[in-house]
């Protein structure tokens, strides 16, 4: 025996989340962005508290109010169980729902739904004109900033290798959320990157803050009392940001005519060192940066008892990079910067994702010493060539 699904569900998850959020008298929301931020209903304080107009999802940063739809945040906030959140919604269901009465409520369910997509595709629409900006606003690396950043990475001479897809900005602000509204924490030099589709049409901007007085060459925003500024985890702020959808994309740094294998890594500078040092065999390769591992893997199948289980899934909603058809041979560099068994696993599930679309496709993974990325060894072993001259 089975139940017919009960029509309020598409229509409760379909609700207007702004109008929600005034039914449950959340008070002091403000809009930042894609996301309403303010104090968190059960907990309060200021600005711990957001949800998100695209997705939905709401999160306090200290009590357990989190959830991804509109019935859990009533479930939540009103401490309510599932079926009472539904009938809070939208209203108890009449035992014998009249059929007009059923498509009623489906046609006010869609009305919502595609309002709500209008505002996500316009807030996309909005970031890729935002990147399309800066990136006119970019100029040619040679010589600049980006260029003395790559040397201090040890990649010395691999501008004139590479396609045009890196810029550098001489002024690019950083923002940050404070509170309510988008503050400027910072403004300078900036290595910008085309986060390409498969469409080949640039999709999402990337960027690398730098500051060649640091070591690494990149920035460290600082307070007033010098130190680094830390989020909330405690971690230093991200000085790589992308805008746009970088999902689907990849950084294509260089793409000699007619090669049938492709390099990949994480970063940029992890990329163009498997460029610089160049496997043998490896000379004619394209050399693309994924962005991040996420992109790289794409969705993964929950194997019950596996933690990551290495094995692609298809979800729509969660686009990833697959190789284009040329692609014989794929090789994914592996940071180990990162969790490794986790990090080979995702490793994986891209490779056997790239395998179910081109079954003769041979997948390596590359990995390189614990703790550290590529890029980390190879300016590692530079510095230590210096030492001893
Ligand atoms: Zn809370």
């Amino acid at each position: 025996m089975s139940f017919p699904e009960d029509p309020r569900l598409d229509e409760a998850k379909a609700k207007d989340i702004a109008g929600l959020v005034d039914r449950l008298a959340i008070q002091g929301l403000a809009r930042v962005s894609h996301e309403l931020i303010g104090p968190c209903p059960l907990c309060g304080g200021n600005d711990r508290f957001g949800i998100s107009l695209t997705s939905k999802a709401f999160n306090c940063r200290r009590c357990d109010l989190k959830g991804g739809d509109t019935i859990a945040l009533v479930m939540g906030v009103l401490n309510k169980t599932f079926p009472h959140a539904l009938d809070w919604i939208c209203g108890e269901l009449p035992p014998d729902l009249d059929p007009k009465e059923a498509e009623r409520r489906r046609t006010l369910a869609k009305r919502d739904r595609e309002r709500q997509e209008g505002y996500a595709e316009k807030q996309r629409k909005r970031a890729v004109d935002m990147a399309r900006g800066i990136w006119q606003e970019g100029l040619a690396p040679e010589g600049t900033a980006v260029e003395f950043y790559l040397n201090l990475r040890g990649l010395t001479g691999v501008l004139p290798r590479l396609s045009k897809c890196l810029r550098f900005h001489p002024n690019l602000p950083y923002m940050v959320k404070e509170g309510q509204q988008w503050v400027e924490l910072h403004r300078g030099p900036a290595m910008l990157a085309a986060v390409q589709s498969q469409q080949e049409r640039a999709m999402c901007l990337h960027r690398t803050w730098l500051d060649l007085k640091e070591p690494g060459g990149k920035l460290v925003l600082r307070g007033k009392d010098g130190n680094p500024i830390v989020d909330d985890k405690g971690k230093r702020l991200k000085v790589k940001k992308t805008l746009g959808s970088k999902r689907g994309g990849a950084i294509r740094l260089r793409t000699p005519e007619g090669t049938d294998t492709l390099i990949m890594g994480e970063g940029i500078e992890t990329t163009l060192t498997a460029l610089i040092a160049q496997p043998s065999g490896m000379e004619a390769a394209a050399y693309w940066a994924g962005v991040d591992l996420g992109n790289m893997a794409g969705p993964m199948q929950k194997i019950q008892g596996v933690k990551h289980s290495g094995f692609p899934i298809e979800d729509p909603a969660k686009p990833c990079f697959v190789p284009p058809s040329w692609v014989k041979r794929l090789v994914f560099i592996m940071d180990g910067d990162s969790e490794p068994k986790m990090t080979r696993a995702k490793l994986e599930c891209g490779i056997r994702r790239a395998q179910l679309l081109n079954p003769d496709l041979v997948g390596l993974i590359v990995p390189t010493d614990p703790g550290t990325d590529l890029n980390d060894m190879l300016v590692g072993k530079t510095s230590k060539i210096e030492e001893g001259a």
